[in-house]
């Protein structure tokens, strides 16, 4: 079938430089890079390279930019059709200066992603999005398709809740566990403040909420059961761009027909890959060397 992703497209400028910049100083850059970006773009990206027929939904600006992000998406083999073209308006962009040490600023355009609207809902395969489209536009693709809907809540926004109820799949990392369930649960740390704070979050018997857990691996979390999926230890280069690696290949594996507890152990791996090279696509990994992996 198919991964229907709908999220966000930017193209990604980063910077190598000796250090950042204070306020009002100029600094030279060493390089600079343009590298496709933004969670829907990263994570369509995972799930084709994970072998699922991805489709892209989503908005970029007329010009270069749009162009060259398109064109990157179609060589990854991702179905492109389904992102707009906005007129007079810019393709997403950030910004990122990188220094020696690793350290980072950000400054991101959202552009055309903002004005994201009119998506069709979809009637097959999976469904996958985040939180860099505006929750207006998501809200009646999730409430009248008929597909496993994955959402990941990344970046966490204070509206998106109303999404919850027409999840399948709800993916969220610690931290927006915690924003989402500000003090709800008597479990506190570890993992049963997680596990409950997680089941605190479903609102339909057959939901599952899953929560990344970073070097820790992976909680998934139904009513009745959960099961915890250790990381594979790896020793990570830049783990930018994992969780969207994790979300991509769980969505292509479900697409597939495997389970959530078959699922999870192969995007788990998928994700432990990733973080072995610089940069979120680009570090994305192949199913054979996924299963490589595990074998
Ligand atoms: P990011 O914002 O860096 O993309 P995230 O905060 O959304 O990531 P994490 O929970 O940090 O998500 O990581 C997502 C998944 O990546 C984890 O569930 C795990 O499978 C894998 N992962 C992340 N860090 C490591 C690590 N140090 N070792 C092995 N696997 C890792």
């Amino acid at each position: 079938m198919t991964v229907h992703i709908v999220g966000s497209i930017n193209l990604d400028i980063i910077t190598s430089l000796e250090r950042l910049p204070l306020p009002g100083e100029t600094v030279l850059a060493r390089a600079a890079a343009r590298l496709p970006g933004g969670k829907g773009a990263n994570q369509a990206v995972a799930a084709a390279r994970m072998g699922a027929q991805a489709r892209m939904i989503g908005a970029v600006g007329e010009g270069d930019a749009g162009r060259w992000m398109r064109d990157r998406l179609a060589a990854e083999g991702i179905d492109v059709s389904g992102i707009a073209v906005l007129e007079g308006r810019e393709t997403g962009t950030a910004y990122i200066a990188v220094d020696a040490r690793g350290e980072n600023q950000i400054i991101v355009v959202s552009g055309a992603n903002v004005l994201l609207s009119g998506v069709a809902p979809v009637s097959d395969g999976v469904l996958l999005s985040q939180l860099e489209v505006p929750v207006p536009a998501l809200l009646p693709v999730f409430a009248q398709s008929k597909a496993v809907r994955i959402l990941n809540t990344a970046p966490a926004v204070a509206g998106a809740r109303c999404l919850f109820d027409h999840v399948d799949i709800l993916v969220l990392n610690q931290p927006e566990l915690a924003l989402y369930t500000g003090g709800a649960g008597e479990g506190g740390a570890g993992e049963n403040g997680t596990l409950e704070r997680a089941r605190s979050l479903l609102t339909r018997p057959e939901q599952a909420v899953v929560v990344t857990l970073g070097a820790e691996g992976a909680l998934a979390v139904q009513r009745d059961r959960h099961v915890h999926v250790p990381a594979v230890p790896v020793v990570p280069v830049d783990t930018v761009g994992a969780g969207d690696c994790f979300c991509g290949s769980l969505a292509a594996l479900l697409d597939e027909g495997y389970c959530l507890t078959e699922a999870l152990p192969k995007a788990n791996a998928a994700a432990a890959l990733s973080t072995l090279g610089q940069g979120a696509a680009p570090s994305m990994p192949s199913r054979a060397a996924v299963e490589d992996l595990l074998s």
